[in-house]
């Protein structure tokens, strides 16, 4: 075993994309715990794309990674030392250890996870932040009906891909808007949506009107840019958008140029009575005993699907989650860091 640890720490905030350089891999003497410690090693990292707002220092619901802090992430570690009566080594746990191999804890904010119920890397996806996102989103803003259409951006991802399936478990159409070919079949194919967009095809507009043909009663925003342009004119009445993510504009520097302005949403909120909602998942948090109760159900019933998108290294984590904000992962992204 050895008695190096690595992290790797914020160097440098973005300007437009997040380069190499932005990111700095160092090593540290594994810690000791103190009294009431115990040291965890991570086992998996959650690359999630929020980190790409933690980045920044423009005013935002959390608190930014401060440069030359590590970044901040969601693990799954084990206990490998222990002075805490709550836990022994060997204990797996869900944490907040950052992008790093090593860390202290006091034993606050560690959730033990039991390896026979799931594999333990699902709580960082499925069953674990992104999966709660699309159960709360979609069932306290979105409240689909049997009948309705649901469309849902990201729709290969940790969270689109759960909001299209719960779509479908409550009765409704659901269509998917996802990058490629590729995404778009497994959406249809494997996860079972009733059509895919691809929203890099040029005519992405006349394949999601002709893919919604009764237009759209929810829309789960996970994208915006020229993904909302594409929705906007075939809202119905009272249709209710929540809003989760708007992943094409986190590495923008200047304000997007967008096809609808302010006083046509505006106009169409007002006519159509539409209801759009932002929601952080921990609004929630309140709902997760109901989460945790249905969702492995839905697994082992196999109306939920999942994939996940594994990297192996701490090392890689700044190329992949690049890669994640250019849509390169394909499913929940993952990184292995110890077996
Ligand atoms: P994903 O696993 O879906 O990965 C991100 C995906 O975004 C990429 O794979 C890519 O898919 C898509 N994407 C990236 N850039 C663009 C673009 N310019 N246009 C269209 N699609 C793009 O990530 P998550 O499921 O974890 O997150 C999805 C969204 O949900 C994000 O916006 C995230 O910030 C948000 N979120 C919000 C939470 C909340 O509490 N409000 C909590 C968790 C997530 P493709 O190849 O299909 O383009």
């Amino acid at each position: 075993m050895t008695d190096s640890a690595r992290r790797i720490v914020l160097a440098s905030r973005p300007v437009g994309d997040p380069k190499p350089s932005d990111f700095r891999l160092e090593v540290f003497p594994v810690p000791q715990p103190g009294p009431g410690q115990v040291l965890l090693r991570t086992k998996w990292l959650s690359l999630d794309p929020y980190m790409r707002g933690r980045m920044s220092d423009a005013p935002s619901y959390a608190k930014p990674v401060g440069i030359n802090e590590v970044m901040e992430a969601g693990t799954v570690s084990e206990v490998t030392a222990s002075n805490n009566d709550k836990y022994k080594a060997g204990d797996i746990v869900l944490s907040r250890a950052g992008w790093q191999t090593h860390v202290l804890s006091d034993g606050s904010g560690l959730r033990k996870l039991d390896p026979e119920l799931a594999p333990v890397q699902t709580s960082l996806g499925v069953l674990g932040m992104p999966g709660m996102t699309a159960y709360t989103g979609l069932a306290e803003i979105g409240t689909p009906k049997a009948g309705e259409t649901v469309v849902v951006s990201a729709a290969s991802g940790a969270v689109g891909s759960i909001v299209g399936q719960i779509a479908r478990i409550k009765g409704a159409r659901a269509v998917g808007i996802a990058g490629g070919p590729d995404k778009c079949r497994y959406v249809k194919d494997e996860l079972g949506f009733d059509d895919c967009v691809d929203h890099r095809d040029p005519a992405l507009a006349e394949k999601l009107k002709a893919a919604c043909p009764k237009g759209i009663d929810v829309y789960f925003e996970n994208v915006s840019g020229a993904v909302w342009d594409a929705v906007f004119p075939l809202l119905n009445p009272f249709a209710r958008i929540p809003v989760c993510g708007l992943i094409s504009q986190y590495s923008a520097t200047d304000a997007p140029e967008m096809k609808y302005k302010t006083a046509q949403i505006f106009r169409a909120v007002l006519t159509k009575r539409l209801t759009i909602r932002g929601f952080i998942v921990s609004d929630f948090w309140g709902r997760f005993d109901d989460f945790i109760r249905e969702m492995p159900q839905w697994i082992k019933e196999g109306r939920i699907k999942y994939r996940e998108d594994v990297v192996d290294g701490l090392e890689n984590a700044p190329e992949t989650f690049m890669g994640l904000l250019k849509g390169r992962n394909f499913g929940k992204q993952l990184v292995r860091v110890a077996e």
